[in-house]
């Protein structure tokens, strides 16, 4: 796991635009197009190391995992045997989806993307107590990663007044 953090790459066999690999505002690293991509279009397939539901509860404890959820029991470790695909970002307004044909995550482009735009997708984690923050940047950034749920939004709102609780009781102190 250590080359793939210190020396991420993109495996030109899984990719079907011109994309790099650069620092990113958003997280550490960030996949960049180096061409222009029209929308709709296969840019990359997300490779990894196939886990099943006990293996991934393992592996899924790390400061950095690349964990892509296929199905109920099925998981892809990017980390081992990776494209570059799971280097992508996670934004609020992504430019970029994941699509499941056939066992195979394909990422497809959601809208033009420029040369040189970092490429991001929804990360869209399922909400089971735990929020993993998000500073994506977007302009409708949601504050998490978690797809919303009316759970999560009434923790959010909870989390929300017990901040403002706390400024106010600061302010008059
Ligand atoms: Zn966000």
């Amino acid at each position: 796991m250590d080359t793939l953090i210190r020396r991420p790459r993109i495996d030109p066999k899984f990719a079907a635009f011109e994309l790099a690999i650069r620092k990113s505002k958003i997280h550490r690293y960030g996949v960049y197009a180096e061409e222009r991509i029209p929308a709709n279009r296969k840019v990359i397939e997300y490779t990894g190391e196939r886990l099943n539901r006990r293996e991934t509860k393992l592996r899924g404890e790390g400061e950095y995992t690349y964990l892509f959820t296929l199905d109920k029991y099925w998981t892809l470790d990017g980390a081992f045997g990776g494209s570059g695909a799971e280097i992508i970002n996670h934004s609020c307004e992504p430019n970029v989806v994941s699509r499941i044909m056939k066992g195979h995550v394909i990422y497809m482009s959601l809208r033009t993307i420029e040369p040189g735009e970092e490429l991001t997708v929804d990360y869209n984690f399922e909400y089971v107590g735990d929020r993993t923050s998000c500073a994506c940047g977007a302009p409708k950034c949601r504050s998490v990663m978690e797809r919303m749920t009316p759970e999560l939004e009434r923790a959010l709102a909870k989390h929300k007044a017990a901040r403002t609780a706390a400024k106010s009781k600061a302010a008059h102190v």
